[in-house]
């Protein structure tokens, strides 16, 4: 994971590089790291901890800190986040220095030859080994720094986004990337380098995103060449028009990018189907589907891969293809199926769903389903992402940048696409009523103000996050197409309070889980008016007849459900196939609440990084 940022232009590049790490904090922020180019010398300084610690320590350590600095927040892969794993990292010599996100896989053995010859390291990354090939390599071949690069590159396997310079070269900047993302902003006389254009979008609205196995050689005042790093040969940068706005970026008034990101849902849900659904005239119709809806409607079978609460996304989707399309679905997390000899055929359509469209376990499934011949689908929100070149075609979220590192506005725009894909499949298919048909498009349409309706609940939330938030343990149970939200009601409880949660379709507590049920156990139970509604109810009274705190979801107006629950949290009612996408806010804000009481630090949680771009 990690973000990196480099700057070459006029203006002082430490302030450029220092804010551009904030925004990329999201990516990692276990260290952070900064070289800067003062006229004469290199500066570095790095840290264990945040972005706010290394600021505090260059303005102790660092005074003169010129035009020209590479900058890095990590998320420690190769070595414990400390200081001197911090990148930064200097070759033997000092002249170089570079930043990394990624894996080199065989820095290994690269790194028992690099001894042999007599280096040295005092870190134990991966990266400070890529540093000292380039440098050997540089010193053996008698070669400029872009051309050391490029055979480095070749001798490595793994992924890479990097930034170095050398301090008796101090006006280019070399990047390369493979795996990893990495876009160069395009200013006057200036030039940005970035994980993601973030950090530069107030500075320049036009970017390069490198492709993978390209390499660019920024040069101050002058241009930016890329190569290809294989072919050796110039590639014509395509310069894209960004379409984002600082607004996006930041917090907007609230405490936190994840309340912020909570409560933008009603818009850019609407966003995810503008222009895509006309209830009205019946009409649902995506880009990168049409010219492919026969191979979803010839497939065998359709196998969704992908991690986190993208699988979760992936389990809700099972729930309505197979009851509107009639395919059978499969939904596999993404490290499990590359790594299990998978029976795919060019019968199967696959479906890779990742928010970032980074994701490095879901991106290695789509080349193996590619590799044996299915038809490969992306559902990413990062426009320009590994992902969504890497598939056949695909669909794009439209939920604009999301920074808190627990996913919420990403998942509820994912289940809007895959409940599009599935209203036309079934639409051609002809498996679902006409008046069914236009039933759920018209429902889906009125999602934005039902979503607007449950974000109302959050003052009855807090005092319930109030009540529970010492507790030691959750349960999360539902049924259905509420099954996988009990899932993911769990998943953003844990990751954000470090409450251990486990979520389990209702009916199956009586195997196991309802052993762990006393007085003290919260049970949060999604009770909402649906085909199993009594069951859930039934499912209630056991938890109750053993002393469990029910806090349950229910449909507005419901009196039975509320008879019986120590606290409920209402939510409009839906059609069933739609319900998870109210379902999921009271479960959004009850995590947010108790994370905030709890004193967590909820746009960063520990361990956790947002993109998971490392296997
Ligand atoms: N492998 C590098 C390290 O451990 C970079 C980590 C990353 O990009 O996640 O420092």
């Amino acid at each position: 994971m990690c973000g990196i940022v480099g700057y070459i232009g006029n203006r002082e590049a430490y302030p450029v590089i220092l804010n551009g790490l904030k925004r990329l904090e999201y990516r990692g922020y276990d260290s952070a790291g900064i070289a800067l180019y003062d006229g004469s010398d290199i500066q570095l300084c790095k840290t264990q901890g945040k972005v706010s610690d290394l600021e505090a320590k260059v303005e102790k350590s660092i005074t003169s800190k010129g035009s020209l600095g590479i900058g890095h927040t990590r998320w420690a892969t190769h070595g414990v986040p400390n200081d001197v794993n911090s990148h930064p990292h200097y070759s033997n010599s000092g002249d170089l220095v570079i930043i990394h996100n990624g894996i080199i896989e065989n820095y290994g053995s690269i790194k028992k030859e690099l001894i042999n010859r007599g280096y040295t390291f005092t870190s134990d990354t991966d990266t400070e080994v890529l540093v000292n090939l380039i440098e050997e390599i540089k010193k053996q071949e008698d070669v400029k720094l872009g051309k050391a690069v490029q055979i480095a590159l070749n001798q490595v396997v793994g992924a890479y986004a990097i930034a170095l310079f050398d301090r008796n070269k101090p006006d280019e900047i070399v990047v390369a990337k493979l795996g990893s993302p990495l876009a160069i902003g395009i200013g006057e006389d200036e030039f940005f380098v970035a994980s993601d254009a973030s950090p530069f979008i107030e500075f320049t609205n036009n970017a390069i995103y490198l492709k993978d196995e390209e390499m660019a050689i920024i040069r101050r005042g002058r241009e930016v060449k890329v190569r290809n790093i294989k072919g050796d040969k110039l590639v014509a940068p395509y310069i894209q028009e960004l379409q984002l706005n600082l607004e996006q970026i930041e917090k907007g008034g609230y405490d936190h990018f994840m309340l912020k990101e909570i409560n933008e849902q009603p818009s850019v849900i609407k966003d995810t189907y503008r222009g895509r659904l006309l209830a009205d005239q019946g009409i649902i119709k995506l880009g990168g589907l049409e010219d492919y809806i026969s191979k979803f409607t010839n497939a065998d079978r359709i196998i969704i891969v992908a991690c986190g609460t993208s699988w979760h996304a992936g389990l809700v989707a099972e729930y309505i293809f197979e009851d509107l399309v009639r395919i059978p679905v499969e939904v596999e997390y993404a490290s499990e199926f590359r790594y299990r000899n998978p029976i795919i055929t060019e019968k199967d359509v696959v479906i890779a769903i990742s928010q970032s469209g980074e994701t490095a376990d879901t991106l290695a499934a789509i080349k193996l389903a590619k590799e044996k011949g299915a038809f490969v689908y992306g559902i990413c929100n990062v426009v320009g992402s590994t992902i969504s070149r890497e598939t056949h075609s695909g669909t794009y979220t439209h939920a604009g940048p999301e920074i808190g590192v627990a996913s919420t506005k990403a998942f509820t725009t994912q289940i809007t696409v895959l409940t599009m894909i599935a209203l036309r499949l079934a639409k051609v298919k002809g498996t679902v009523s006409q008046s069914d048909y236009m039933l759920h498009l018209r429902e889906l349409e009125m999602i934005p103000s039902k979503v607007e309706k449950a974000l109302q609940e959050e003052d009855n939330i807090i005092q319930i996050a109030e009540i529970f938030k010492a507790a030691k343990n959750f349960l999360y149970l539902g049924r259905g197409y509420n099954f996988p939200v009990a899932l993911e009601g769990a998943l953003k409880l844990k990751e954000i309070s470090y409450i251990h949660a486990e979520g389990y379709p209702a009916a199956e507590m009586k195997h196991g889980p309802i052993a762990l049920i006393d007085e003290q156990m919260p049970v949060v139970v999604i009770a909402i008016n649906s085909n199993h509604y009594e069951k859930v109810v039934s499912n209630i009274q056991e938890i109750k007849s053993r002393k469990g705190k029910i806090i349950a979801v229910v449909t507005e107006g419901d009196t039975v459900v509320k008879e019986m629950a120590d606290y409920i949290m209402e939510v409009p009612a839906t059609p069933e196939a739609l319900t998870p996408l109210v379902t999921t806010i009271p479960l959004q804000l009850l995590s947010y609440h108790i994370a905030v009481m709890l004193g967590r630090d909820v746009d960063q949680p520990r361990n956790l990084a947002k993109s998971v771009t490392v296997e």
